[in-house]
């Protein structure tokens, strides 16, 4: 059975082979075992699913949580002639009514839906009519208490389950594999655990970085700078930092977008669909965005605060690099994030015991922006997974820093701080460094103080921007709520006795995540194009690897372009020419 997937893979699909993990489950569910798939975002658990699918007779009823995800699958499937359709609650009444004709006539292969149409009692009639060969539950984590993004519909999908005379096979998938969760999907599915496939959370084409005490805009502003023709995602933890970077970036005349809550439903959906399909190259977004999308070529994803906790990170990281081409992913740390994130969680409705596990897994959130060990090991061994290798491309493995000396500047804040009794924030400290005329600095008599001016060649910004360094390599400690204190730490004694030596990180130089030819930019416009007239996202007509490849191999013939990774049976037949034309036409004209 297992060389008919793979006869498959490549004629539909276009790969040469399946990747770690892909072959053991789709052996074992072509077995006929209940199957728990965990694998990585961009891991490839579509095809786990999709190919089997296509094996069995009959219909398989994919469960997925979110309509926009849904179109995008179907779509995709489509566009290899694959027959797959959805119905969900974006359809009227009588288009779901001609798609439930064609199941009935045994035209579809794929079914997508949520798991909200199982309160349909109609729905469910005609499933146990039609005879599901296998149930596949992607997003499976959305079942358990225990996930990130529990949804009680998902409850649903065991009572549905139950009603079928004929049990189908099920599988699920899912990128979260905390025991916990592992073991509430198992339960719930009757899935035995030898049956779980748990093939590693290692991303090997993602890059990790940690960023602290940099200037954070001056950090985008340079980035962006070098990379403004490649996708990429900004995740700000306030609406008010996504419409303010927006503001600044768009009249700089940047293809930015923006997405949050406080948007309207049309101005966010056009948004994302822009975003989907290239028409703007960079959004800037609060957590709000990304549960929908499934873009491949996500080249960076920023994170311009930190997360509350690892798995929201990786999960929001991980949405750079789908396609397997390298990306980055780079956190800026500022110590005031913990602090909001903090207030959040005090703010919460969660129960005490609750607040202290969010606490926990803020902490570990924050340990792992000061760690000095692989970036990439670090998380997969906070979910469970000890790797010894390092991946040799995070900010620790590669540490392309330079160290800069600040010990005088250091030392000016912390005899400042200790001046003023540890009893203000950080804005203040450094009015007073700056020797401002501020009315509370002369109300509180600083201007008498010794440390009065003594940075006042520096901007008061950039005297912050130290102090929250500072803070964050452990010097200073900011006080809990609204308006934090900036208080000493033991660390600062050797310091201030001109025992020790402060550094600070400075990145060489920035890189652009990828270099492009340029024949990948002239079919990255064919792409656009060609994808507009399909009206379907640019990435599903071919993935960004795809071009890549393309504009590298140069293929002419159709032998030689099917060779090439991304491009299956169907696809060729339908774009192949457009883009041999053009490839041969970017030959012609280099000589
Ligand atoms: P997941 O659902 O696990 O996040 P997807 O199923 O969306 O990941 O797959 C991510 C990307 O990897 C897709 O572009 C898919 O076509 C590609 N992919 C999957 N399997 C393979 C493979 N065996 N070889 C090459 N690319 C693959
Ligand atoms: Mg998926
Ligand atoms: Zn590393």
């Amino acid at each position: 059975m297992i060389e008919k997937a793979e006869e498959l893979l490549q004629k539909i699909y276009g790969y040469s082979s399946f990747r770690t993990g892909q072959q053991n489950i789709i052996e074992n569910i072509l077995a006929g075992n209940n199957t728990l798939g965990v694998m990585p975002t961009g891991g490839g658990k579509s095809i786990c699913y999709q190919i089997p699918a296509l094996l069995f007779e009959g219909i398989t009823l994919v469960i997925s949580p979110l309509i926009s995800l849904m179109k995008d699958q179907v779509d995709t499937l489509r566009e290899m002639q694959i027959e797959a359709t959805y119905i969900n609650s974006s359809l009227s009444a009588l288009e779901v009514r001609s798609r439930i004709a064609q199941l009935a006539d045994g035209k579809v292969k794929l079914l997508y839906v949520a798991p909200e149409r199982f309160e349909s009692k109609e729905f469910v009639g005609l499933m146990k009519e039609l005879r599901l060969s296998m149930v596949a539950i992607d997003e499976a984590h959305c079942m358990s208490q225990w996930g990130h993004d529990f949804r009680p519909s998902y409850r649903a999908i065991g009572f549905f389950l139950s009603q079928l005379d004929q049990q189908p096979y099920i599988s699920a998938f899912t990128a979260t594999a905390t025991p916990e969760v592992i073991e509430d999907i198992c339960t719930l599915l009757a899935i035995d655990t030898e049956d779980v496939y748990v093939t590693g959370f290692k991303r090997e084409n993602l890059a990790f970085s940690v960023l602290r005490g940099v200037s954070k805009s001056d950090f985008l502003k340079e980035y962006l700078q070098i990379n403004q023709n490649q996708s990429g995602i900004i995740y700000t933890a306030t609406r008010k930092d996504v419409d303010l970077l927006y503001d600044y970036f768009s009249s700089k005349g940047y293809s930015v977008g923006k997405y949050h809550a406080g948007l309207g439903e049309e101005e966010r959906k056009s948004y994302q669909e822009k975003f989907l399909y290239d028409d703007c190259k960079i959004i800037f977004a609060t957590n709000a965005f990304g549960m929908g999308i499934d873009k491949s070529n996500v080249r960076f994803v920023i994170h311009y605060n930190m997360p509350r906790n690892l798995e929201a990170y990786y999960q929001e990281a991980g949405r750079a690099g789908r396609d397997g081409d390298p990306s980055e992913c780079i956190l800026l740390y500022n110590p005031r994030d913990v602090q909001l994130q903090k207030y959040l969680i005090e703010q919460s409705a969660l129960t005490p015991e609750r607040k202290s596990q969010e606490y926990r897994k803020l902490q570990q959130m924050n340990d792992y922006c000061y760690s000095q060990r692989c970036l990439q090991s670090y998380i997969t061994s906070y979910f469970g997974e000890d790797i010894a290798d390092e991946c040799g491309k995070c900010s620790n493995c590669k540490d392309d820093f330079e160290k800069v000396d600040i010990t005088v500047e250091a030392q000016k804040i912390f005899s400042c701080i200790r001046r003023m009794n540890e009893r203000f924030g950080s804005t203040l400290v450094a009015k007073v460094l700056k020797g401002s005329k501020d009315k509370r600095v002369l109300d509180f008599q600083f201007h008498k103080l010794p440390t009065y001016g003594l940075m006042k060649k520096q901007t008061e910004k950039s005297i912050v921007e130290m102090i929250n360094m500072l803070v964050a390599e452990g010097y200073l400690s900011l006080t809990e709520g609204e308006f934090p204190v900036v208080k000493l730490t033991p660390s600062v004694l050797p310091v201030l006795k001109g025992e020790e030596q402060v550094f600070q990180r400075v990145k060489k130089q920035y890189e652009t995540v990828v270099e492009d030819n340029e024949l990948f930019e002239q079919l990255r416009q064919l792409r656009r194009d060609v994808a507009a007239r399909e009206q379907v996202p640019p990435y599903i007509v071919f993935a960004d690897s795809t071009l890549r490849e393309l504009s590298q191999q140069c293929p002419t013939t159709r032998a030689d372009m099917l060779r090439v990774k991304g491009v299956g049976e169907a696809k060729f037949e339908k774009y192949g020419f457009e883009f041999l034309q053009e490839i041969i036409k970017y030959q012609e004209k280099r000589g």
